[in-house]
């Protein structure tokens, strides 16, 4: 017997439910987030608690044990895991919830008495699967485990086309006769088809794709609530289907590009263009003292932070350079490129992390006009959101997407280590222009040097 009854089950899980709307509102402003997330894990713990009070399970050990192992797995990762590599632990975690919908449908084909669940099951089971080792393979990517470049083979579009075809076909198969040949077959066509999907997926498209493949796991946990029969799946599943969907196209359509242009544009060839190697053309470097004397004597100064910027842990220096530099008259603001780092808002968390105050940062738009007004732009750790070959270089694969134009200042600064590339790979031809200089260095320690030296001028 079960302890609870269908009401108070049903009132749990609108309980649980009301709270992952609320964890979504409080997600959707860096203020709000902490609260969301735990609002949003204490829906999830009544949800859990409530399956357990509610059903008569089999084999609890099991379960009990899968979850000790589980969270074993997760929490340490969780809470050893840097910002900066936040990204790879949501699209590792993201894929396998898509993984674990596959296999509970996978088991479930047993139990199916009719065609429209059994319908549901082929497609959690190939939508999971494809998130599954889709989000494997932006996981490597965004570990730079594997090229960040798109991947692209002869013959690619034939065994991508012959690869969904196939699926399609087992997933009738599986319907048609409810075999566990044909439903391996399609978790492992759908497996195929989540890496083939992903692999020429390059450059700045690659966060687009990891929210695309949120919102398919969403899709895949709805589908399983219906072939689970349980009402607080589908709406929890269908609650990050339908967020990851609105975020992928904002995303989208902030960098100026189409969700099937990002997914199937390298199929149409290309995209391959550009060096991954350092270039050893010659380049102007600079000392911190030069650099603070153009900052300091600098009327206007726009700041663009990137993905190195976070990987110094420079937030709190940088804050401390506008401020300094503030207090000599200079007007400071930052601009904000909506994919700089490696996830959406990135920057924005960081700088806040720092007490940047919000009506400093710029957004893409607000801030290009204003480049042909600056006197000096610091170009923090940031590369891809201000390669000019976006607008220049049909072949790149950062063409078409929006950049920060540093090159309409008076004087740019580069802080980063190298000539390395950034995340696409490729070379930033405004390294070379005459109006550039790089201060060579950790953009922490670099920070550090400058703000000393501004202080005195
Ligand atoms: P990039 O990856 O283009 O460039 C980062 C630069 O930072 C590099 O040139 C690197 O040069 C430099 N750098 C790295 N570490 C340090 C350090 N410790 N000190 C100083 N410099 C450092 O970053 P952007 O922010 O310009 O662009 C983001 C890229 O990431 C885009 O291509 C975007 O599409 C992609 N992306 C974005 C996601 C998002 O949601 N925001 C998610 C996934 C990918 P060097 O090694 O020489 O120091």
């Amino acid at each position: 017997m079960s302890l609870l009854n269908p009401e108070w089950t049903a009132l749990l899980y609108l309980f649980a439910a009301v709270c992952f709307i609320l964890a979504l509102k409080g997600l959707s402003s860096p203020k709000g987030a902490r609260r969301g997330n735990l609002i949003g894990s204490f829906g999830a713990l009544v949800a859990v608690v409530t399956v357990f009070f509610s059903m008569k399970l089999e084999n609890i050990p099991l379960i009990l044990g899968a979850i000790a192992l589980g969270s074993l797995i997760a929490v340490p990762i969780a809470r050893k895991v840097k910002m900066t590599q936040m990204p790879q632990l949501v699209g590792g975690f993201n894929g396998v919830g898509g993984g674990a919908a596959a296999l509970v449908s996978l088991l479930e084909l047993g139990h199916a008495d009719n065609v429209w669940i059994k319908i549901a099951i082929v497609f959690t089971m190939l939508v999971g699967a494809v998130s599954f080792s889709g989000s494997a393979i932006t996981v490597l990517k965004l570990q730079e485990l594997i090229t960040t470049r798109p991947i692209l083979f002869t013959g690619l579009p034939i065994l991508m086309t012959l690869a969904v075809l196939a699926s399609i076909a087992a997933g009738v198969l599986t319907i048609l006769t409810g075999s566990w040949i044909w439903a391996t077959a399609l978790l492992v066509l759908g497996l195929i088809v989540g890496v083939l999907l992903v692999l020429p997926v390059g450059g700045a498209d690659v966060p687009i794709v990891i929210s695309l493949l949120n919102a398919f796991t969403g899709i895949a946990v709805g589908a399983s609530g219906i072939v689970l029969g349980n009402v607080l799946l589908l709406v929890a599943g269908t609650l990050v289907g339908a967020s990851g969907t609105i975020l992928t196209m904002a995303m989208a359509a902030a960098m100026g590009r189409g969700v099937t242009g990002i997914m199937f544009g390298a199929f149409k060839g290309g995209s391959t263009a550009g060096s991954t190697t350092q270039s050893d053309r010659p380049v102007r470097s600079s000392s911190p003292e030069d650099v603070a004397v153009q900052l300091g004597y600098a009327q206007n100064v726009v700041i663009v932070p990137g993905y190195g910027l976070a990987v110094a842990q420079g937030q709190h220096t940088i804050a401390e350079l506008a401020t300094a530099l503030e207090a000599r008259g200079v007007h400071v603001v930052f601009g904000i490129h909506p994919v700089a780092g490696r996830m959406p808002g990135h920057m924005n968390v960081l700088l806040a992390e720092a007490n940047v105050p919000y009506e400093s940062l710029k957004e893409l738009d607000e801030i290009n006009p204003e480049f042909k007004n600056t006197d000096v732009v610091l170009v923090v750790g940031a590369n891809d959101v201000v390669n000019p070959a976006a607008k220049s270089t049909p072949g790149s694969p950062i063409y078409g997407m929006p950049i920060l134009e540093v090159g309409d200042a008076n004087q740019i600064v580069f802080l980063k280590r190298s000539m390395r590339p950034g995340f696409a790979g490729i070379e930033n031809e405004i390294l070379f222009d005459p109006k550039t200089e790089l201060l060579f260095g950790d953009a922490k320690e670099s920070l550090g040097k400058v703000l000393a030296a501004v202080k005195a001028l």
